[in-house]
């Protein structure tokens, strides 16, 4: 990418300038080498959110909050993943692992492992069902 396309997206907000945008994506952490999930936690004001790929469930949730780490929601927005940043009012409302179309994760902290892991909540799409070759008429 050309240097003067990233200036104009860090200007605009769309790119940070380590590289990560709205959109989450996974990488590695560059301590550990473990996979995390990587993105912007808003659109505006927003900070990187480095998170273990792992879904939280209630108390998964409450465990990362007692050890001090944040807590995104991870939702698919019209064309790519994105974090959002919890706060007590999601915690309360949409309880980690209890709702659909999101999972919640935690801070990647090396080292700590995941705790009160559960499945994920996020849904594919149902594909449309196949046409059939003759019509129905
Ligand atoms: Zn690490």
């Amino acid at each position: 990418m050309e240097q003067w396309l990233i200036n104009s997206l860090i200007e605009k907000g769309i790119l940070s300038a380590d590289g990560v945008g709205r959109g989450a994506r996974m990488n590695r952490c560059p301590s550990c080498r473990k996979i995390i999930i990587v993105g912007l936690d808003d659109d505006m004001c927003a900070g990187v959110a480095r998170c273990d790929p792992t879904p939280l469930g209630l108390w998964g949730e409450v465990a990362a909050l007692l050890d001090g780490l944040t807590t995104y929601d991870l939702a698919w927005r019209a064309r790519r993943y994105e974090l959002d940043r919890r706060e007590s009012l999601n915690v309360t409302w949409r309880p980690a692992g209890q709702c659909e179309g999101f999972d919640v994760l935690a801070d990647h902290r090396c080292g700590r492992a995941p705790q009160g892991a559960t499945a994920s909540q996020i849904k594919r799409k149902p594909r449309p069902a196949a046409l059939p070759d003759e019509p129905p008429f």
